[in-house]
Parts: structure tokens; C-alpha cells; sequence
């Protein structure tokens, strides 16, 4: 998904097109608009970030590539902490990870910046804990994935050290999760639709 995807209105309605096409032709009646300073095709903002350059964040990648990530399911999904650093900590089947790469392309979900403080050494503390070995790994696997329990724990311990409550795993998903899901699953299909037909229409509604 290198593409810029632009979306501009004509003939009613909102058309999703690639910047690198040469020329727009609106899709719907086939002529070229022109467009003024105030229906200017705009950009979409691209929802994947490199999580190498974001610090204190919780990232959102899929091993498969980053359109799998708008499907949120266990097998798909894996998280992880960044540092201020780029490294990215996550707990996997070999106990936890400090990744320098594999994580340029992923959602990241910033925490509140009052945890940033001594994050990359309570990180580092945190991770040489004995609840992440790779045996822990496979006994906790009922219970949902465990790179998730790993960061989510991590949050809640720093959380805790400013005197908030920790966020249950529901809290954390629905607050500051699944809407950045729902965006990118947005932005996949719309990406994937331009791939297939040259470019995506809605009806856009009439009061703009
Ligand atoms: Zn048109």
C-alpha cells in the first residue's frame, strides 16, 4: 500500500482516486473536473505509521503485511511497545523481543504523554520480569493473545505509578483500539477498491 489516496467531490458525490494517476476523471460522468482552491482534491492521511519513530506508543502491526491489520482478530494482530529509542518491545512465543525493524508500517496508539516519563527504563525492568517467558507465553495462549496482556500490563503498571487506574483489556480496546481499527479497515477497503476499479465513489451527503 504505497499509493497516496486522494478523494475529491463531483457529481455528487465523494470519489476516492490514486495521486498517482495522471489525470482525475471523475468516474461517474467521465469528464475531467476542475477544481477550485476550495474543492481541491485532498489527501488521506495514510493510517499507518512507522513505529520505529513514534516513542512510548503502543503499536499495532499483523505479520502478514499491513493490510491485515484492519482485520482484528488474535492470529492476525500483534502488539507491541515502543521506546524512545525505535526499539519495540513485544512478547511473543521466544519470550520478549526488542525489535530495531519489522515495524515501519503499523498503527500506533499513543499513551498519555505523563507515562512518558522513565518509560524506557521501567520498559526495560518490565520486560525481564519471569510473567514473560516463552513457557508463560504458551500456558497463557487460552486466554487470549499474549503480546496484547504484555503491553496492556506494561500501560497499567505506569498508570499506576501516577496514581491512575488500570484500564481492563475491554476499556483499553474500545477506547483507544478498535476505533483506529475501524479507520484503518476503512481505509483498506477504500485502498483496495482503487486497486481493483481505479477508483471508489460514496454519495456524498448534500449539505456540503
Ligand atoms: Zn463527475
Amino acid at each position: 500500500m504505497e499509493e497516496t489516496v486522494i478523494k475529491y467531490r463531483h457529481c455528487g458525490s465523494d470519489v476516492y482516486s490514486f495521486s498517482s494517476y495522471s489525470q482525475c476523471q471523475c468516474p461517474i460522468c467521465h469528464q475531467t473536473p476542475t477544481f477550485g482552491l476550495l474543492n481541491a482534491p485532498v489527501a488521506l492521511s495514510c493510517p499507518f505509521t512507522n513505529g520505529h519513530k513514534i516513542s512510548c506508543a503502543f503499536l499495532i502491526g499483523s505479520i502478514h503485511g499491513p493490510s491485515y491489520i484492519g482485520e482484528w482478530s488474535d492470529t492476525e494482530i500483534h502488539v507491541g511497545l515502543s521506546n524512545s529509542e525505535g526499539l519495540v518491545y513485544n512478547y511473543t512465543l521466544s519470550g520478549v523481543r526488542r525489535d530495531a525493524g519489522g515495524w515501519e508500517r503499523c498503527v500506533c496508539v499513543c499513551v498519555c504523554a505523563q507515562l512518558a516519563r522513565s518509560w524506557d527504563a521501567e520498559l526495560e525492568k518490565f520486560s525481564v520480569l519471569p510473567d514473560w517467558t516463552s513457557e508463560r507465553f504458551e500456558e497463557e495462549r487460552v486466554f487470549g493473545s499474549c503480546c496484547y496482556g504484555f503491553a496492556l500490563s506494561f500501560i497499567n503498571h505506569m498508570l499506576s505509578r501516577i496514581g491512575q487506574q488500570p484500564l481492563s483489556r475491554d476499556q483499553f480496546t474500545q477506547r483507544h483500539v478498535l476505533p483506529r481499527i475501524k479507520a484503518v479497515s476503512q481505509y483498506i477497503s477504500i485502498y483496495h477498491a482503487i486497486s481493483q476499479h481505479g477508483f471508489y465513489t460514496v454519495n456524498a451527503p448534500d449539505d456540503v
